[in-house]
């Protein structure tokens, strides 16, 4: 059979799932500690959409919550 490189190239290495870098010692699977930080905000935006949900001064802005 003839199969050419497909999908060896990387022999299913760990790679920095921002830039697809080498990971880097510290920092795997992250190639820098810069793109770890992009993972852990994107993980985080996921999970908590609006961080500051919890400051709930009267500040008559959004007024008119769920309270009648
Ligand atoms: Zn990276």
């Amino acid at each position: 059979m003839t199969s050419p490189n497909n999908d060896n190239t990387a022999t299913k290495s760990e790679k920095c799932p921002i830039c697809n870098a080498a990971p880097a010692n510290g920092y795997a699977p992250f190639c820098s500690k810069r793109c770890a930080d992009v993972d852990l905000h994107r993980w985080l935006s996921g999970r908590y959409a609006i961080p500051a949900a919890d400051e709930d001064d009267s500040e008559g802005a959004a007024g008119s919550e769920e309270n009648q």
